[in-house]
């Protein structure tokens, strides 16, 4: 027994404390269900990264600088100097938090005028901010749905709006994947008072992209509202970067729209929603993780405030993303393999059989290239594959690195020829 239980036995916690057995009975449960996980291939490693989250980075036990290929650090903020000064500015100012949620004392200026630069950025007439993208999927339709209301998700939508939607009252259905037939049935067929159809933007497995024009076109139709989680889009997809519905041509016309501080917008953390004024005030009323959680720390807040006035300046970064996918894209697919998805930073590289993606990933490491396989039960059984992460901070040199090296491998491997 460890140091740490044995005194959680002594003392308990405020007059309670588990039971040597029940505890050995938890560890018993959960230490057989983690040895299925491991012998079924699903176990979740972490590797321990001892730099900062870059393009190139350094892991505990090797002093090689490695190629990174599977961040999300879409426009390569993450390490910024000029973003991590600002945030050292404002957490010698503002301090390291507020120990508070947002309505006791909790909202500071800069929470504010964050949230006014990103309603800026979308176009839109207010932003609420959350410790997550993942806490603004809870916190979204559970508040605002009732059970007169219905909601059609996409089957492949992210966890977190599962999640969000499980919560909910209202009557749920899923469409098929980017259906637009099925879709459209079960919206001619609900009774729903409130019609909500969500969907993630940009599909984080296959890097491919929600219909957006046309199922804006089946909510008019329908009379429904259009929700986004524009997580893998907001800062980069588009011509400036406006996500989604600029990529699809349907700019201000998506109803809802959450999104993400923790990928292309800095990488620290945080998540929003942004749409109608009415919206984000009932939401600040009755959104329950907005109203149960610590509001963002000041150092963080000073991340977005930084990302959103380089944006609101300049598309810069957005079109080098752009341009970087476009280079590997096009050589990759030259030299033999399938890239699955449409135009987007993340490139599954498509290998079929598990073992064989696990294997690639391995041998590009020891070339120095860091890249992860996935396969079932994250993708669908026989769709193994290498997600290929592209990001404004690769080089041309860096990027062609990583192409020569899946070449070498895929040619041993004889994926390519
Ligand atoms: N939605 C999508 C599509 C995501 O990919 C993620 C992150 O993995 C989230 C929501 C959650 O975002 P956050 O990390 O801000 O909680």
């Amino acid at each position: 027994m460890s140091t740490f239980s044995k005194i959680f036995l002594l003392n308990g916690a405020g007059g309670r404390h588990y039971s040597a057995a029940a505890q050995t009975q938890l560890r018993e449960i959960l230490g057989s269900q983690l040895a299925g996980i491991k012998e079924a291939g699903t176990f979740k490693a972490e590797r321990i990264i001892t730099s900062s989250q870059s393009t190139q980075i350094t892991v505990q036990g090797s002093d090689q600088r490695i190629l990174n290929f599977c961040a999300n650090n879409y426009l390569g903020l993450a390490n910024n100097p000029e973003i991590v000064e600002y945030s050292r500015k404002l957490l010698e100012k503002y301090g390291a938090g507020l120990s508070s949620v947002r309505f006791i004392c909790g909202t500071q200026d800069i929470h504010k005028q964050l949230e006014r630069k990103i309603a800026q950025f979308h176009g839109r007439e207010d932003t609420i901010l959350y410790a997550s993208c993942f806490d603004a999927n809870a916190g979204i339709f559970e508040a605002i749905l009732t059970p007169e209301d219905a909601v059609f998700s996409d089957e492949l939508n992210h966890a977190s709006i599962i999640d969000g939607i499980r919560l909910c009252k209202a009557k749920k259905q899923r469409y098929k994947h980017r259906d637009l037939a099925d879709l459209e049935r079960q919206l001619r067929e609900s009774d729903g008072r409130l019609k909500l159809i969500a969907t993630d933007g940009v599909f984080s497995m296959d890097g491919n992209i929600a219909p957006l024009a046309r199922i804006v076109d089946l909510a008019k139709k329908y009379n429904a509202l259009v929700f986004v989680d524009e997580c893998h889009a907001t800062g980069f997809f588009g011509a400036t970067g406006r996500g989604t519905e600029e990529y699809d041509n349907v700019m201000g016309e998506v109803d809802i729209i959450n999104s993400t501080l923790g990928k292309a917008l800095g990488g620290a953390s945080g998540g929003y929603t942004t749409g109608p004024s009415e919206l984000i005030s009932f939401l600040r009323q009755k959104s329950r993780p907005y109203l149960f959680s610590n509001t963002l720390p000041p150092a963080v807040v000073a991340v977005g405030l930084k990302v959103m006035d380089m944006l609101l300046a300049s598309s810069e970064l957005t079109q080098r993303v752009q341009s970087n996918t476009q280079h590997f894209r096009t050589a990759m697919t030259k030299a033999g393999f399938t890239i699955a998805g449409e135009n987007h930073p993340i490139c599954p590289v498509m290998l079929g059989d598990a073992r064989l993606a696990s294997n690639f990933a391995d041998q590009m490491l020891t070339r120095g290239i860091y890249v992860i396989g996935f396969s079932y039960p994250v993708v669908p059984q026989g769709k193994a594959r290498i997600r290929v992460q592209i990001s404004a901070a690769h080089t041309e040199a860096e990027i062609d690195r990583a192409i020569d090296a899946f070449i070498e491998v895929g040619r041993s491997l004889k994926v390519i020829q």
